[in-house]
């Protein structure tokens, strides 16, 4: 499925019902899921879409596993950081921990 459109808002929008049936099939079909992190980020980079923050987290930058906390993800604090472990390739990922 290609997506040829050039409007950001419209392949947000995709990215965001993306996530949200990634989330939805994860439990029954973790593989489908990934496809859609990876069909996401295609949307997103066509149309030089930055991933929205919210979603930044919710996949593996090495492998493009959907993460789940507590499935295939364990997240530590470390200093300033969240650490999240993706238990699919073992990689890390840092992001700055929210301050309130
Ligand atoms: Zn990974």
């Amino acid at each position: 499925m290609i997506y040829k459109t050039k409007n950001k808002d419209i392949a947000r929008e995709r990215v965001k019902t993306l996530f949200e049936q990634a989330e939805e099939i994860f439990s029954e079909d973790p593989k489908l899921a990934d496809r859609y992190v990876k069909l996401a980020r295609k949307i997103a980079m066509k149309v030089n879409l930055r991933m929205p923050r919210g979603f930044k987290r919710r996949f593996c930058k090495h492998c493009y596993s959907y993460l789940k906390h507590g499935v295939n993800c364990r997240v530590r604090t470390q200093g300033d950081n969240i650490v999240y472990t993706c238990l699919v390739c073992k990689n890390h990922m840092r992001f700055p921990l929210a301050r309130k």
